[in-house]
């Protein structure tokens, strides 16, 4: 449809609307028919094929097809049980795969977009997944244009619509019809596309089409981002394949050999393909990602929410965190402490003489006053408003004798807003901004007494106010074209106000643990120089005459060379532009800093993108940077920053003990099904007591491991490097020297049991199944004893203990499983020593924990 060259009129016919908006009734119809307002997710899986994928795994083919043929020319029983395993494995797969899949589809709902639509005659915020054609929307600049739209009303609205069109130019709209003739996208000018930014102005749009319907939804693929793996996963993938080879090539050794010294070819084919199918890791990445998004799911909990799902695992490779000061080191909390009035010379102004400051702060502002008498606005803005009001200069009655004719909103990088009001005398313009901002915009007259502001504004500055200027001017009419260079010059400074806005007292201890765990945090701020400095110094993020304050024109004075001299000793930047962020991070990241960045507006977002955590904020940031980040602070404060890289760091050390827990399991049977032969003893495990242990046994207390509570010195230690090899620090050898132990425990109780005529299958079989339980014990901490941690910290860990406890003696102990299983049940003898000989893993670790203590 050619929305573009139709009359508004036509629209609101074709759409049945008008711009009061729809009725919600109407509404809720047209979403049935029309169905929701999202790009349709083509890659999802049902739950069906889900459950299906977990046999498409090439190694559990191979099980399957040898186990069939074992069936078709030995024992049905095995077959049976081995597939009965099979089964098993995939529906725990299944429901590890689904409750991950289902945690990220939460996060997503709360990650997805609200619009503002007109519906019964009333402004609310809905789901954007809500919006149906016909719906008013209420757009504002930071906001993602919800659905393909008509501009209704349109004041200075531009729009980014590089998403679409990939020019990266704004696009400036209006609400014209525009006449007859083709028109590319880009060029349809009353058009608003969904999944474009606004980045100035505001305006009132139809809903012309939503969904799958829209631009977007015709070009959908490009929006299907592929989720791409985590580093550490795409290490694991790699890891895995080299694995691979060599366990393979292991199997290949145990069945010739097997096979040369006489045993059955199909047996040592099963055995070989078992301990194949059992110890070659190809699940790790999985569980990797179902971590993860446990660990996401907690960090909402915790109200930061993760958009991306690597910067969980990368949360804890931070070691710089450059943060907004207004509203996330400070509470956004300003009260007005002090004034000082420039008296005004100039009879043009007579008018305007008495209480002018007072009437500037009522004047100059967007505080609305809602229907519940509640002011809405910036907070800087209600202080200043509060104050005049407070002295009894009221913002509405002023306006009614000054109206208020036009504006030139506030950018930060000019620092400055102006509003333009009708008079008497003709155009009052008022431009109310940073005061150092201010100066070069005076009029000749008044530039001799900038020192002596200079003076007293820095005096208030180093009490950490935020000091706002007010110059005013008059203008015979109102000028044609509203632009910056020519309203904001030859003003006339009248005064300015001091306020304080408190820090966080949270931030404070946020600040420190920060430096305790290794991360530098750096204040990025809008505001002055020693305003920035004060407070930087009230939080602690600065200490000594080291740690350096760059304002951003002297960043810009810099070369990229220059600057990364001197960026790892700077703690605050003040006047810088959010522009400017983008080249702290790149100086950062060259001098291998893993660097976390805020932002909230919509010029923060290359800012976000191109850090290595972007967070934006859920409570004052725009559509547009939450968009941008890898993560959302759901109450914009520091401190949550903080408490999500504690969490991010014990989500990936519990990672690692998944890792090492399985890798070290997985070593433990190879040592001992290997070295069997050598000593000249039978092989100690049957197939499906190696797939039994791999498949059932061992998953659960391993995904409990992920519960486990942070290390003691979690946040006492340096961040990890990212590139740093996860087996480094010891994982490799104990993998290795755990599992020959194992190996070695296994076939010791082998060795003795066949010696004294006991049941030593079963008992080979149990001892390796119960070392692994007392191992994963003793990994819980890296390096504290489970005797201080508490064998009932971890709850998950214990029921999973216990339950893994109880289908082995079930195996060992039930008739039908003894016959399936080929087990025998275990005299109480037997199993005290079964029990005694299996916490030598135990305590085995124990003590090499015990001497990391002593030594490191
Ligand atoms: P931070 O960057 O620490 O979060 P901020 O976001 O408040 O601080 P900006 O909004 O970029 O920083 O503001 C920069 C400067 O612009 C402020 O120091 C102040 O001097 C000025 N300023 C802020 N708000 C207004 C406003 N509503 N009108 C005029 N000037 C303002």
């Amino acid at each position: 449809m050619n929305w573009h060259l139709l009359q508004l009129s036509e629209i609101e016919q074709l759409l049945n609307s008008s711009p009061k908006g729809l009725d919600s009734i109407t509404a809720s119809e047209l979403l049935l028919g029309n169905g929701k307002n999202q790009i349709a997710d083509q890659k999802k899986k049902t739950p069906f094929q889900m459950f299906l994928h977990q046999f498409t795994d090439f190694m559990i083919l191979v099980l399957i097809a040898a186990a069939i043929i074992s069936g078709i020319i030995g024992d049905l029983v095995d077959t049976i049980i081995i597939l009965a395993i099979i089964m098993i494995n995939a529906v725990v797969g299944f429901i590890q795969e689904y409750r991950a899949e289902k945690a990220m589809e939460a996060l997503k709902k709360i990650a997805a977009n609200t619009a503002r639509v007109l519906r019964d005659g009333k402004t609310i915020d809905i789901d954007a997944s809500d919006l149906v054609p016909g719906d008013v929307v209420v757009l504002e600049a930071g906001n993602i244009i919800p659905a393909d739209i008509r501009f209704l009303e349109a004041h200075k609205i531009k729009v980014d619509e590089s998403t679409l069109t990939g020019e990266s130019h704004n696009t400036e709209k209006t609400a014209e019809i525009l006449p007859e003739g083709k028109y590319g996208l880009g060029d349809r000018t009353n058009i608003g596309f969904k999944g474009t930014n606004i980045t100035n102005g505001r305006a009132l749009a139809y809903v012309v089409a939503t969904g799958m319907n829209t631009e977007l939804g015709h070009i959908a693929k490009m929006i299907q981002q592929e989720e791409t793996a985590t580093p550490l996963q795409k290490r694991l993938i790699a890891f895995g394949k080299r694995l691979s080879i060599v366990i393979l090539l292991i199997c290949t050794v145990i069945f010739v050999i097997g096979w040369l010294r006489g045993g059955a070819i199909l047996e040592m084919l099963l055995t070989s393909i078992s301990l194949a199918v059992a110890a070659i890791p190809e699940a790790l990445p999985a569980l990797v990602t179902i971590a993860l998004a446990v660990g996401a799911k907690r960090l909402v909990k915790n109200k930061a929410l993760i958009r991306k799902l690597p910067a969980v695992e990368t949360l804890g490779s931070v070691t710089y965190i450059c943060t907004d000061k207004t509203g996330t080191l400070t509470l956004n909390k300003m009260t007005v402490q002090e004034t000082y009035e420039i008296p005004i010379t100039n009879a043009d102004f007579d008018f305007f003489k008495e209480n002018s400051l007072l009437n500037a702060m009522a004047l100059n502002n967007d505080i609305k006053i809602a229907k519940d008498k509640k002011w809405l606005g910036d907070s800087t803005e209600l202080a200043l408003v509060k104050y005049a009001f407070d002295k009894n200069i009221k913002k509405n009655t002023l306006e009614k004798i000054l109206p208020r004719v036009a504006e030139l909103p506030f950018d930060s990088s000019r620092k400055c807003m102006t509003t333009l009001h009708q008079t008497e005398k003709g155009i009052l313009v008022i431009t109310k901004g940073a005061v150092d901002e201010l100066f070069d915009k005076l009029d000749k007259k008044q530039k001799a007494l900038i020192p002596e502001i200079e003076r007293k504004v820095n005096e208030i500055s180093e009490k950490g106010f935020r000091v706002l200027g007010y110059a005013i001017k008059l203008l015979p009419l109102l000028p044609e074209k509203l632009n910056t260079q020519d309203i904001e010059t030859s003003l006339t400074l009248i005064g300015f106000a001091g306020m304080i806005d408190p820090p966080r007292e949270e931030a404070k201890q946020a600040v420190a643990e920060c430096k305790q765990a290794g991360i530098v945090p750096v204040m990025i701020t809008g505001d002055h120089q020693l305003t920035a400095k004060a407070i930087a110094k009230q939080l602690g993020i600065i200490t000594s005459d080291e740690d350096l304050v760059l304002s951003g024109s002297e960043l810009s004075a810099l070369t990229q060379t220059q600057f990364e001299v001197i960026v790892e000793k700077i703690r605050v930047y003040a006047r810088v532009n959010p522009e400017q962020k983008l080249k702290i991070i790149k100086a950062l990241q060259d001098k291998n800093q893993f660097v976390a960045m805020t932002g909230d507006g919509v010029n923060d977002a290359p800012a976000l993108k191109n850090a290595d955590i972007g967070i934006a904020m859920g409570i004052n940031g725009t559509e547009v940077s939450k968009e941008a980040a890898h993560m959302i602070l759901l109450d914009d404060n520091f401190a949550t920053i903080v408490k999500a890289i504690r969490h991010g760091r014990r989500i990936f050390d519990n990672i690692l003990k998944f890792i090492k827990y399985t890798m070290t399991s997985n070593s433990g049977e190879i040592w001992a099904i290997f070295l069997a032969p050598f000593l000249g003893l039978p092989i100690p495990l049957l197939a499906i007591h190696i797939l039994w242990i791999n498949l059932v046994t061992d998953g659960l207390p391993g995904l409990a491991l992920v519960s486990e509570a942070s290390e003691t010195n979690s946040m006492n230690r340096p961040p990890r490097n990212p590139k740093e090899n996860i087996f480094s620090g010891g994982m490799a050898i104990h993998i290795l020297w755990v599992g020959f132990l194992m190996g070695a425990v296994t076939l010791g109780m082998q060795a003795w049991a066949m010696q004294n005529n006991n049941h030593w299958q079963t008992m080979a079989f149990t001892v390796l199944c119960l070392s692994q339980m007392g191992h994963v014990m003793a990994i819980r901490s890296e390096r504290e004893s489970v005797f201080k941690i508490g064998f009932l910290s971890n709850k998950p860990l214990l029921g999973a203990i216990l339950l893994t406890f109880g289908l082995q003696m079930m195996i060992v102990y039930t008739p039908f499983f003894n016959k399936t299983f080929r087990t025998q049940p275990l005299t109480l003898n037997e199993l005290l020593i079964t029990f005694a000989v299996s916490s030598i893993i135990f305590c085995a670790v124990e003590i090499e924990k015990w001497f990391k203590r002593k030594w490191k």
